[in-house]
Order: C-alpha cells, then sequence, then structure tokens
C-alpha cells in the first residue's frame, strides 16, 4: 500500500509516520520549506511525545520519505490523504478551504490508476462533494473516489490516539475506495479499533459535531465552576461526583481559562456557520462560543482582581503559554488574551514554558523570558498558571515563595492543592474551589 500525505502538519506528520510505522509506503508533501528542510534531516518541527523515535525508525527503514514535489508522490499512491490546514477564515468564521482545494488542483494532473483520495483535515460538510466536483472538471479521465476520513487525535498524545482510536470513521460511497480503506487500516481494527463506513456527508459532520460536544462540555464545566465559587461549592468534587456517571463520563470536565488550540475554536465557528447556512443554526453551540471568548478575558480580569485591582507596574509570572500541556502549539491559546490584557493594564510578565517559546516569543511580544518557573517567579508579585505542564505540578512552593514579591497565586488550571498553598501563607485563587482569600 503507498500513501502519499499531503501536509506534514500535527496531523499528517503523525499520521504518516504511524502508516509507516504500521509497514505501509509514506511519501509525505510539504511546501513549507522549513519544516521539509527539518525532516529531511530527521528532525521533527514539532514537538509531539514519542515522535522523534517513530520517524528515525522508520526514515531509516525507507518507508517514509519527504518531499516538496506533490506529482510524483500522487501518481506513485493509492491513496492520497490531504492533511492541510483549514483555519478559520477572516471576516466570516468559515472555515477556509483554499489549502485542500490547491492541493486538490496540483494533484489532479497526476492521479494514475485506481487512486483514493481522501480528507483528513477537518473539512465542512459537503465539501467531498466539492472536491470531486472539482476533480471531474479537471481530470474526467482520473480514476479516483473522494472520502472523507476526519482525524481524532489530540495534539500531546497524538501517537497514542491514532494508534488506538476509539473508533476509525470513513466516509465513501464507493466499493473500491472502501476495500482499500480497510486495507489500510486493518492493523487498528485487528488491535480492536472499530472501522466505521458511512456517508461522506455524516462522516463530515460527526467531526464538527464531536468536537462541538467536548467545547461544550469544556464550557459547561467552567460555567458550574463559576457558578461553585459563588455558592461555596468545590468544582473538582461537581465533576468528579457527575462524571461517575457513565451517561456524562470523567472525561472534558476540567475548568480552566476557555478552550484553545488549533481546533476547538475554528470548528466551533466553522460549525455555526455552516449550520446559519443550511437554516438549521446551532443555538447552544452559538451560546459556547460566545460564552468562550469572554472566559478568557474574565480570566485576566480575575488575575487583575487577585493583584488587588490594579496590576499596573506589577509583575506577574505566567507559567505556562501554550493551549495545553505536552504541546508546542499556541493556536488560539488563553494566554494570547490573557497576558496581552495584562500587560495593557501595565504589568511586566516574565513568563517560561517547557515547548511553547519558540511559537509563542514572536505572538507575546514584551515578555521576560525564562527558563523555568523559579525564574518566573522572581521578583513576582502574582504567579499565574495558565498550563498544566506536569513539571509544575510538584513545584517547590515554598522556594517559589521566596523568590517572589507578592504572595498571589492565581492557578487558572487547579494544579496545586489549595490548602497546602494557603499553609505557606500564600493567597490562592484556584477555579470554582472558592474566592480568593
Ligand atoms: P498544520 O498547520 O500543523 O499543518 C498543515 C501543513 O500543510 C503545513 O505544514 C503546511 O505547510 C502544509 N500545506 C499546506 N498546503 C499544502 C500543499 N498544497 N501541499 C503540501 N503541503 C501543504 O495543521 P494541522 O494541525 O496538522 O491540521 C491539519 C488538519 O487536521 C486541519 O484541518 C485540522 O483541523 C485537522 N485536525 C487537526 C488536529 C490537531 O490536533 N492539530 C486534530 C484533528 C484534526
Amino acid at each position: 500500500m503507498k500513501i502519499c500525505m499531503v501536509g506534514a502538519g500535527y496531523v499528517g506528520l503523525v499520521s504518516a509516520a504511524c502508516f509507516s510505522d504500521f509497514g505501509w509506503t509514506v511519501t509525505c508533501v510539504d511546501k513549507d520549506p522549513n519544516r521539509l528542510a527539518d525532516l529531511k534531516a530527521g528532525r521533527s518541527p514539532i514537538y509531539e511525545p514519542g515522535l522523534d523515535d517513530l520517524l528515525e525508525r522508520n526514515i531509516k527503514a525507507g518507508r517514509l520519505v519527504f518531499t516538496e514535489k506533490l506529482g510524483p508522490a500522487v501518481a506513485d499512491a493509492d491513496v492520497v490523504f490531504l492533511a492541510v490546514g483549514t483555519p478559520m477564515r477572516r471576516g466570516d468564521g468559515y472555515a477556509d478551504l483554499s489549502y485542500v482545494f490547491s492541493a486538490v488542483e496540483e494533484a489532479a494532473p497526476h492521479f494514475n490508476g485506481f487512486t483514493v483520495v481522501t480528507t483528513k483535515s477537518t473539512v465542512p460538510v459537503g465539501t467531498s462533494r466539492e472536491i470531486e466536483r472539482r476533480l471531474k472538471a479537471k481530470r474526467p479521465d482520473a480514476d479516483v473516489a473522494i472520502c472523507s476520513n476526519p482525524e481524532f487525535l489530540r495534539e500531546g498524545s497524538a501517537i497514542q490516539d491514532f494508534t488506538h482510536p476509539d473508533r476509525v470513521l470513513v466516509g465513501t460511497d464507493d466499493d473500491r475506495a472502501r476495500d482499500v480503506m480497510e486495507r489500510l487500516y486493518k492493523p487498528l481494527a485487528l488491535r480492536g479499533s472499530p472501522v466505521m463506513f458511512v456517508e461522506r456527508e455524516s462522516a463530515e459532520l460527526a467531526k464538527y459535531a464531536a468536537n462541538a460536544f467536548l467545547a461544550l462540555k469544556i464550557s459547561f464545566i467552567n460555567e458550574i465552576a463559576d457558578l461553585c465559587e459563588s455558592v461555596g461549592a468545590d468544582v473538582q468534587q461537581v465533576a468528579s461526583a457527575i462524571g461517575k456517571d457513565r451517561r456524562i463520563g470523567d472525561k472534558f470536565l476540567h475548568p480552566g481559562p476557555g478552550y484553545g488550540g488549533s481546533c476547538f475554536p475554528k470548528d466551533v465557528s466553522a460549525l455555526i456557520r455552516t449550520a446559519r447556512e443550511a437554516r438549521a443554526p446551532v443555538s447552544i453551540i452559538e451560546q459556547v462560543e460566545r460564552v468562550n471568548h469572554e472566559r478568557k478575558l474574565a480570566m485576566a480580569i480575575r488575575v487583575v482582581e487577585a493583584a488587588g485591582g490594579s496590576v499596573r507596574n506589577k509583575t506577574i509570572a505566567v507559567l505556562g503559554l501554550t493551549f495545553k500541556p505536552n504541546t508546542d502549539d499556541m493556536r488560539d491559546a488563553p494566554s494570547l488574551v490573557i497576558v496581552p490584557m495584562l500587560q495593557e493594564r501595565g504589568a511586566t510578565i516574565r513568563a517560561c514554558d517547557p515547548q511553547g517559546r519558540r511559537h509563542a516569543e514572536p505572538l507575546l511580544p514584551g515578555i521576560v523570558w525564562c527558563d523555568s518557573a523559579d525564574q518566573a517567579a522572581e521578583g513576582a508579585d502574582v504567579l499565574v498558571v495558565v498550563t498544566e505542564w506536569n513539571e509544575y505540578r510538584a513545584l517547590n512552593l515554598e522556594a517559589l515563595k521566596a523568590r517572589m514579591t507578592g504572595n498571589t497565586i492565581v492557578d487558572l488550571r487547579n494544579v496545586f492543592d489549595a490548602d497546602a498553598v494557603r499553609e505557606l501563607g500564600l493567597s490562592y485563587s484556584g477555579i470554582g474551589r472558592g474566592r480568593l482569600d
């Protein structure tokens, strides 16, 4: 089985590495010269646990190659995956499909023999049909079947998610394509992951519905957390109590500064636009988007309040900037709202992040960059945990306190034991765990 993976980003690169590890031959194509230079030198351009080893093993075995040349890779492939970005379009919030369509146009002249073309990118319902229409117009003779195969992996645990998915979802109405996709995913089916074949429209919409539902769960627990603070309940206890109910489940019930990342914000926005266009508005999801936007602003205000009502001329230590731990991805991270709001109000930010600095630095000017939490705490009036990297959970708070000028901790991820922090004489503000004392 020969695969052409178009796009070597978080999804394309992880998928390419995992497919090659199954034994398939994968040619991964990307246009970004820096990314390609890294990959050709055997370096991963992204931080993803376990990826370096997987790349090294499969490049060495000759099953995984990287190139900028789409044509030969398409001509040789049984399956062409489109794993390019589908960012939020400026202006209307819809998914920007220009990368998908330009990859399709570029690939069109090169199809050779029966080829499955499948989106792995998250694309709005109807995109497979539109790809088919464009390909038919450009290459009426091409023997291609267009499928939808949305990807559900999470950054930070992408390899585990790809190799042990809850399900593989394939949208197709073509029997030959079904056979090819069945063969391709056989290694996962043998391990017990169901491979589901559905209509293309169902597959496309299921990806958005899944992300919107998870975003809704996060916004739900964030609002319950606020309520907990007002009535003296503890959101951790509430979440763990309701999470035991299997109809609810205990995942995605962690309150925090609002969801971010490369998927939820843009996918929620795109679903809202699709639904409005289809005259079937998803008003619950519209509320989720609004609530999440306001949440990020409210988190900055929470820090200002914790600092005594003003952060002017104050120093704030910020631990973690990426949208979640175990990734270097800064797309739509809550820190991109919180940090500038504090800076605008006159605060000096001393920040650290185990992997995020390279991407965060151009996005967050004016920060004093630190290599560790200890260094960030030096002279800080307030210390804020924005991203729950594991290494922040085990910090020596006494040592941190000794470095700080002030004594306030704002824990937007509830990584610290509130009582232990207070026992040290620090003032603690967590999420949904009672107000600042
Ligand atoms: P990304 O921005 O990290 O990577 C996209 C890559 O595609 C880039 O390296 C870019 O240079 C390349 N590219 C763009 N046009 C190209 C072309 N014509 N030819 C070759 N390469 C081209 O994006 P990502 O995070 O990997 O996301 C890709 C898609 O997968 C998106 O639709 C996203 O919504 C979806 N998705 C992402 C995740 C995630 O966790 N990141 C999870 C599930 C689904």
